[in-house]
């Protein structure tokens, strides 16, 4: 059966910017028939995600993330529909996803890696699973959980960079939801800023490519900052964890400004913010979802039900066509999304 397909065409190199001719569309085959334990899959809808820099290195710089190998075709996070199956799990019409879904329209995979997906949970809103149903809420929600100490009625403030992303736009509200009293984002631009305000329930939201920062944030959380979900790292954060309390916490999401560069992950703090850091007992804890895998579905279900009752709004970036994936890619590296970016597989 012929196929398109998207493989890795070149690696940016660990210091550059990736650009949409790092990958490359072409046509493949794949087997006319299903071995007993398979299934074939039309996808769907695809994810693309920031960790993916770098699986385009040779060396992906962590145990568990493989790179993409040249001309081999590339994977993340999917969805898609069974057309045929030989697992006795899944029938012809499921839904089903998996981390590893390869970026292609028509796959034989087998059956017992896929995860079966009831599509009423998120009101029919499949692309939801990848997104605010899927991990990107699973790293907000348990990331807070896990790492950021929130306490109902503690009066807690919350400051959310990369705010506008996948998992800054959920955090914030989560955070919200788990109890802060004041939530204050960071984000690149004014539309996004004023999205967060008055569509997310954001008390405020700071442009940080307009104005003072440091100044603009020290008005906006009188009482300084309690729990910083940090996405971004760099600069952001060290004027973030400048105004951060005494005993407060940071959940160290993603540190995405310091992706095109090749440093440890995570990146050392300036030795003057890490001073502050030590002075004022400031945690900064490495998160890592995949640890959490355990407290997964409750927490899916918990998102789920924050969705279907409005409590959770979700904003989501589609683009068309598996052409278009490598410019997607290049366009929320560079923050050209908002919420969740996806590629839409099915036209
Ligand atoms: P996303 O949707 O692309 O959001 C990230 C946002 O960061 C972008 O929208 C962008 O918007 C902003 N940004 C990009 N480059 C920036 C820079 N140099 N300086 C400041 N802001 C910048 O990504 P996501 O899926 O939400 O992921 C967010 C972070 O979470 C990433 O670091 C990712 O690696 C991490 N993550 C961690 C885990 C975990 O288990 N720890 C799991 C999933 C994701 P603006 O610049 O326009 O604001």
């Amino acid at each position: 059966m012929i196929i398109q397909r998207v493989v890795l065409n070149s690696r940016p190199g660990k210091n550059g910017v990736p650009v949409a001719e790092n990958f490359r569309l072409e046509q493949s085959t794949i087997a006319d028939t299903v071995q007993a334990g398979q299934v074939r899959v039309k996808t769907l809808y695809l994810s693309v995600d920031p960790y993916m820099r770098c699986r385009m290195n040779e060396d992906t710089g962590s145990d568990y993330l493989r790179p993409w190998q040249l001309s081999e075709v590339a994977d993340g996070g999917g969805i898609g529909v069974v057309e045929e199956s030989k697992y006795e799990n899944l029938a012809e019409g499921d839904f089903v996803t998996s981390f590893t879904w390869p970026w292609q329209t028509t796959a034989i995979l087998d059956g017992s890696l896929l995860h079966k997906l009831v599509p009423q949970l998120v009101n029919g809103r499949l692309s939801y699973f990848l997104g605010a149903a899927g991990i990107t809420g699973l790293t907000a929600l348990l990331g807070i959980r896990e790492k950021g100490h929130v306490a109902a009625g503690a009066n807690q403030t919350m400051v959310v960079s990369g705010a506008a992303g996948a998992c800054g736009s959920l955090a914030g509200q989560i955070g919200r939801l788990e109890g802060c009293s004041r939530v204050v984002g960071i984000a690149g631009t004014d539309e996004k800023c004023s999205i967060l305000v008055q569509e997310m329930g954001f008390d405020a939201a700071i442009n940080y490519k307009k104005g003072d920062v440091a100044k603009q944030l020290s008005e906006l959380c009188p009482s300084g900052v309690d729990v910083y979900f940090d996405n971004v790292g760099g600069d952001i954060s060290d004027t973030v964890i400048s105004q951060m309390n005494q005993n407060s916490h940071i959940i160290l999401c993603g540190q995405i400004s310091q992706y095109n560069k090749d440093v440890p992950y995570p990146p050392p703090l300036p030795p003057d913010i890490e001073k502050i850091q030590k002075e004022r007992n400031i945690t900064r804890e490495r998160f890592l979802v995949l640890n959490y895998m355990d407290k997964q579905e409750a927490s899916v279900l918990q998102l789920c039900q924050w969705i279907q009752e409005g409590k959770l709004k979700v904003r989501e970036t589609v683009v068309e066509g598996l052409a278009n994936i490598g410019a997607a890619f290049q366009s929320m590296m560079n923050g050209g999304n908002i919420g969740k970016q996806i590629v839409s597989v099915s036209k």
